[in-house]
């Protein structure tokens, strides 16, 4: 609508421009038209009376004068005054004449004096007056009119003058008439061709407008706009063919982002424009897949989570979080990673009741803007949180929570919350295949019976362990111990007996030593025990208390006799003794053969004298 204004401001100016110049010229042309037929009438008027004059003296009627200047007063309305002057030479000869006819103003003057015709306009609001005064000079005509027959002048000389003035107020009225004509004539013209223009221009401004609005809209994404017209022809036509190229663009858009959407489940940051919303995808997917195509390669879990910490800290910037890992058999939290100068937001005892966490129990985000105590383990009161529940699968579950004093913050990191499930959601069939890998190794590492490591784990890590022994200066404590006479409860109680007192020596192996410690099912009733960093008393203290509390197992067997079995020790040290852990394994396994041998039933400490023995086995 602005341009349609504009285009009618324009219209009207240029109209009106042409219409003054017009009118400034014929007016201009007019008043020079008026005032020159006013001149030639006038010239002509004096000519006559002229004219007149002289036939009057030539016919010696001279006092009859008055009659004839009268008649051409009278007779002609735009006369408004004539009269006569004398030239000083006439009126010294004949006096100044019966109706005082002697110089009236300084343009009689002038003319008298100068002997030419002088002609002046006089303009007044409500007048318009032309003064014209003629010479009257003595002349000698062939006509037989010979002026120097009477008057005692030169020939030439100026013997009067006829001055007269004529109203031609008239003229210019019927002149201003004409212009205000032409004027309204100008303005009909110029109303008409506004009305054409108005009714030509405006169905095409409001196409202009409704293809601005669709274009509007399009630019930030939304092609439903529908194109419309009141003119035909090619306008038409183009309303048409845009009406088809938006339809398409709008399902062609819709399509693509709900077939991207397929791929990445917990979208991502969503805006209004399809366009912009198909580019973040992309990106988003492009992003994911790197992800992902890294993570594949990845040998553990651990990698796996260190690299969902590095997308946390680079991509969505934040500094503030922790990840948990949550056995869901056991309701056992584990933290994987923590920012660095941080502490847990939760109380302690959510360690081993996983389910008093909020986001783990309710498997719902949450946020602490929503309810102040939101979640009632959460140790924090000035900071906001946001906790991010994900289940890899039916054993192992994911917290991720993410912490910040600022509350504008949080909303960013909301944001981007689905997002980052996105990242999730990728990683989760690679750690869930990497627990597995694990649990597969564990397995075939860990003696089915007692669920203590087997043989293969110690042949497999004994280097790595000797290794890092080494270099962080450790110790071990290795024990060999082995069930006394065991043959014999085989053979008297059968091999079911025989297995549950091996499961209970290893339950009781198993609650005797400390997490760094390691115990391993070294052959059929023989246990390796490995004390990490343990002082020699230390070493005989654990030795002593497995020993009894071994001994003090009662097994009620077959015909309700209770069974009670005791258990030999032989203990060597590494590095002390031997300078790999398999030469203390075997100094142990001296020791244990002395203690055999020896009585059974006791500990025995590894010396070197014992290899050099003849006991030795
Ligand atoms: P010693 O005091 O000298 O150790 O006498 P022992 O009878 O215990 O002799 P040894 O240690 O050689 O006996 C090992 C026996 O343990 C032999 C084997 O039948 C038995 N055995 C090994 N593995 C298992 C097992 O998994 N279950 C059962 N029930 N018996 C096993
Ligand atoms: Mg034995
Ligand atoms: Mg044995």
């Amino acid at each position: 609508m602005q341009t349609k204004s504009k285009l009618l401001f324009i219209v009207t100016l240029m109209l009106l421009a042409i219409g003054g110049v017009t009118i400034i010229n014929i007016s201009l042309n007019f008043r020079d038209y008026s005032i020159k037929s006013a001149q030639e009438k006038a010239t002509m008027t004096a000519a006559i009376v002229k004219d007149g004059l002289t036939a009057h003296m030539v016919n010696g009627i001279m006092d009859k004068r008055q009659y004839f200047l009268d008649q051409i007063s009278h007779n002609h309305d735009d006369v408004k005054a004539l009269w006569l002057v004398r030239s000083d030479n006439v009126i010294k000869q004949f006096g100044e004449g019966f109706n005082s006819e002697t110089v009236r103003d300084s343009l009689d003057k002038k003319v008298l004096n100068s002997g030419k015709m002088i002609q002046e306009i006089t303009e007044s609001a409500d007048k318009i007056v032309l003064r014209v005064t003629i010479p009257y000079k003595a002349t000698i005509t062939g006509g037989g009119t010979n002026c120097l027959s009477c008057h005692d002048v030169q020939r030439g000389d100026t013997l009067g003058a006829i001055s007269m003035e004529f109203d031609i107020t008239s003229m210019r009225n019927a002149g201003l008439l004409t212009i205000f004509k032409i004027l309204a004539l100008n303005l009909l013209f110029i109303v008409i061709v506004l009305i054409l223009i108005n009714h030509y221009v405006t169905p095409y401004m409001k196409l202009f407008a409704n293809m601005q609005e669709g274009i509007t809209k399009a630019y930030s994404g939304d092609f439903t706009h529908e194109f419309e017209t009141s003119v035909g022809g090619d306008a038409k036509n183009i309303v048409l063919q845009m009406n088809t190229l938006f339809q398409k663009m709008q399902s062609t858009f819709g399509n693509i982002k709900y077939n991207l959407s397929t791929f990445i489940p917990q979208g991502c940051v969503s805006t209004a424009d399809p366009l912009n919303e198909a580019k973040t995808i992309i990106g988003e997917l492009s992003d994911i897949y790197k992800f992902k195509k890294t993570i594949e390669l990845d040998a553990t879990k651990e990698i796996v989570y260190s690299r969902v910490v590095d997308i946390l800290k680079n991509k969505y910037s934040l500094s503030d979080f922790s990840i948990y890992e949550v056995d869901t058999n056991t309701s056992q939290r584990k933290l994987i990673y923590i920012s660095k100068g941080n502490e847990s937001i939760c109380e302690k005892s959510v360690d081993d009741n996983a389910m008093l966490c909020r986001a783990h129990r309710t498997k719902m985000d949450v946020i602490s803007t929503e309810f102040v105590n939101l979640c009632q383990t959460c140790t924090e009161n000035d900071q906001q949180y946001i906790c991010i529940p994900f289940n890899i699968n039916d054993e192992n579950a994911l917290i991720i929570s993410i912490v910040t004093t600022n509350k504008e913050e949080i909303n960013r990191i909301n944001a981007h919350i689905p997002s980052i499930k996105n990242y999730l959601e990728a990683a989760k069939p690679v750690i869930e295949s990497r627990i597995l890998m694990a649990k597969l190794r564990d397995t075939s590492l860990r003696d089915g019976m007692t669920g203590l490591y087997n043989r293969r784990f110690l042949e497999e890590f004994i280097e790595t362990i000797v290794k890092q022994a080494v270099r962080k200066n450790e110790t071990y404590s290795v024990m060999m111990l082995d069930v006394d006479f065991f043959k014999m409860v085989n053979d008297t109680y059968g091999h079911d007996v025989g297995d549950k007192v091996i499961i209970e020596l290893a339950k009781v192996l198993r609650e005797s030593i400390r997490e760094a410690d390691l115990a391993i099912r070294y052959g059929g009733e023989e246990f390796v025990i490995m004390l990490h960093n343990a002082t020699d008393d230390g070493t005989l203290i654990v030795a002593k208390k497995i020993h009894s509390a071994f001994a003090n197992l009662k097994f009620t067997v077959g015909n309700g006799e209770i069974l009670q079995k005791t258990i030999s020790i032989g203990i060597a040290k590494f590095p002390t003794d031997g300078d790999t852990l398999w030469k203390c394994i075997k100094y142990a396994d001296t020791a244990l053969y002395v203690a055999k041998t020896t009585g059974r039933d006791k500990i025995v400490t590894y010396t070197p004298d014992m290899s050099e023995s003849d006991t030795v086995r």
